[in-house]
């Protein structure tokens, strides 16, 4: 069993005890995790007596739209019908999955921030979670939210509450945060849970399929174009670094998602130990790092993004232009390298 203290899980089993309106809340930018985990609960909260809303901030990628009830999820940037306002006013608990900040939540975390009525839960995994939590699940250990959801739902309701909806729900999660289990953090407990899931008659070839081999031609040739044209090295090879601007990404006809993962294709080469990419947003550059070993990006993006996440992934923001974000970068990896960091 994952290390979760009995005394917290007593605490959310005494919150959840009579029916509630619930709020599940995730992070900007979904993934497989954030979305894989909201709907998890959501559905086993459903199956309980909850009425339960999922929200997330802004879109998520075409390649997860196939997950048995994302149709649900509300996205607040497009929430005409105010359903998130309408939930949040209802809410007797707002529960934060896959994040461990509400600035996480951008645009929605002032309509968070408004709801002062409403229990708040934190369920996560990433490193440095901030206060004010009425019972905080915070998990650096665990691979991914989703394998720390198994580990409640199983501990609040038994292994009977994983349906095989619930089970393809969480399998995205732990897949897309370990990278296939190739990550780290990948314990006997893990796989123990992933047997579980199996166990319900989940399809994981197709699971994975629907992933990873859903992509359009744009997003292939993007790819090669990012990897080929603009992957630029530093420190003889072993920091990476590449960008793509609105324009490059109009170019290759990109949706939502197209570039998610590319960040990961330079550490393919041996000697490499940090990789980054820019890419361009509405009004400022988003910054994805990622490392091998005990290279800390959690730490690189907290000192010179404003960001932060976990040791080998992590991710935060630039408000200067692309040629200055790169400058910045440049200097902060030799900064980075003079401490021995990298
Ligand atoms: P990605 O590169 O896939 O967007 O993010 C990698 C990791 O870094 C994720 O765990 C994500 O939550 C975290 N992360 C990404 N962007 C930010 C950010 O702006 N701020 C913080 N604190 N974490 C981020
Ligand atoms: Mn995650």
């Amino acid at each position: 069993m994952m290390n979760i203290e009995t005394a917290k899980i007593e605490a959310l089993r005494t919150l959840l005890a009579e029916p509630r309106n619930i709020v599940i809340v995730s992070h900007t930018n979904p993934d497989g995790d954030a979305i894989g985990s909201s709907l998890a609960m959501a559905e086993v909260m459903r199956a309980h007596g909850h009425k339960v809303t999922t929200v997330v901030p802004n879109r998520f990628p075409y390649y997860l739209e196939w997950i048995p009830r994302s149709k649900d999820i509300v996205i607040y940037r497009f929430d005409k019908e105010h359903r998130t306002e309408k939930a949040l006013g209802e809410a007797d608990i707002i529960i934060c999955a896959d994040m461990s900040a509400l600035s996480r939540l951008e645009d929605l975390s002032a309509a968070i921030a408004a709801n002062t009525h409403a229990k708040r839960v934190l369920v996560d995994h990433h490193l440095n979670p901030e206060e004010g939590f009425d019972v905080m699940f915070s998990s650096p250990e665990s691979s991914s939210t989703a394998f720390l959801v198994y580990t409640l739902l199983v501990a609040l309701y038994g292994k009977e509450s994983i349906t095989d909806v619930v089970a393809t729900q969480l399998y995205v999660g732990m897949m897309t945060d370990t990278g296939n289990f190739a990550f780290s953090n990948l314990t006997p407990e893990l796989f123990r849970a992933a047997a579980d899931l199996s166990a319900t008659g989940i399809d994981i070839p197709t699971i994975y399929n629907n992933v990873y081999n859903s992509y359009t031609e744009g997003r292939a040739r993007l790819f090669g174009y990012t990897i080929s044209r603009k992957m630029k090295t530093l420190l003889k090879g072993t920091v990476a670094y590449m960008s793509l601007t609105e324009e490059e990404m109009r170019r290759f006809w990109f949706q939502q998602g197209d570039s998610e993962g590319f960040v990961n294709y330079p550490l393919t080469v041996k000697k490499m130990r940090m990789s980054a990419m820019f890419s361009e947003q509405q009004g400022f550059i988003r910054v994805s790092l990622r490392s091998r070993g005990e290279v800390d990006v959690n730490e690189f993006a907290r000192r010179y993004f404003n960001g932060g996440g976990h040791r080998n992934a992590a991710g935060g923001k630039s408000f200067v232009s692309m040629d200055e974000t790169i400058q910045h970068y440049i200097a902060s990896v030799e900064e980075y390298h003079a401490e021995g960091l990298v």
